[in-house]
């Protein structure tokens, strides 16, 4: 496996490999890898020559500080992971080399679908997703990228981005990789208590429940009963719980045939903070 640390080496690398042809599957990360990220490498690998993965802490996508700060970092691992999975290249750059002397983020117009969820609750997060994101797909120039439906809205935005920009990339979204018990795969797991831990799959739980009432009740019978059942969980507090609709992200007003709908969940275990979501049926 290739690693680069600055943009000049990783483009001149790349270029020679494009100059033969070569198809690159690019796959972003903030590092501390595990198996959905492992997920994504392999659907990478299925379809281009070559894989990149960067590993980047993007400090303008934080809202909070102590979050960033706190953020795992196992870059020893995460080398070891990506070279037995057979990755080609590593792009690890730093901070600097990324922002030079300004870190802050351009601002972006995604039609709306950054002023829900995550957009509401992380202030100035997404300017910060699409600025880094922008900056990697200039530097690697991948033919596909791939991205994780457990950031769905994330997911939405990059494809937005991607159309208003007329990138010439294709970008894809990936199943969301789980647990065994349910809880859906994030770096930030590592940091649960064991009780938070165990806790933790309460979250999917809860989805699945909402994935069969939705078939009878309406959405916000549906959202009550969500509240209420975290009410009674002493280590996981609600931040949000939304169904909407799954290309607007615009929450549900009254269900109407033709659309399709996705019901959103952020829960904090103490100051972990989750996400995951699940496709409905109506
Ligand atoms: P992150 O390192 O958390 O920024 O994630 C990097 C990429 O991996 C993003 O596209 C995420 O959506 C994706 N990802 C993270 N966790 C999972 C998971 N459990 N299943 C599938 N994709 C994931």
């Amino acid at each position: 496996m290739k690693i680069f640390i600055t943009k000049k080496e990783i483009k001149s690398y790349l270029s020679s490999l494009k100059e033969q042809n070569k198809s690159i599957g690019f796959v972003p990360t903030m590092g501390a890898l595990h198996q959905g990220h492992l997920s994504l490498i392999k659907k990478a690998q299925q379809k281009n020559d070559l894989v990149v993965v960067s590993i980047f802490v993007n400090p303008t996508q934080f809202d909070k500080k102590e979050d960033l700060i706190n953020y795992p970092k196992t870059i020893e691992n995460d080398t070891k992971l990506l070279k037995s999975v057979s990755c080609d290249v590593l792009f690890l750059p730093s901070v600097k080399e990324i922002y030079a002397d300004d870190i802050s983020s351009k601002k972006f117009d995604f039609d709306g679908l950054e002023h829900q969820m995550e957009g509401k609750f992380r202030e100035g997060h997404f300017d910060g997703v699409g600025t880094i994101v922008k900056t990697l797909f200039e530097i690697v120039k991948p033919n596909k990228a791939y991205f994780g439906q457990k950031d769905y809205q994330q997911l939405q935005i990059i494809k937005k981005m991607v159309k208003k920009n007329r990138l010439k990339v294709k970008v894809k979204g990936c199943p969301i990789f789980r647990e065994q018990d349910g809880l859906a795969m994030s770096s930030r797991n590592a940091r649960l208590t064991d009780a938070q831990r165990k806790a933790a799959p309460f979250i999917y739980k809860t989805l699945k429940k909402v994935r069969k009432k939705f078939g009878t009740e309406n959405a916000t019978i549906v959202t009550e009963w969500v509240e209420n059942q975290f009410k009674k969980q002493p280590l996981l507090e609600l931040e949000y719980f939304t169904i909407a609709d799954k290309k607007t992200l615009e929450p549900i007003q009254k269900k109407e045939s033709g659309k399709k709908y996705r019901a959103f969940i952020a829960v904090f275990a103490g100051k972990i903070r989750l996400i995951d979501n699940i496709q409905l049926k109506n």
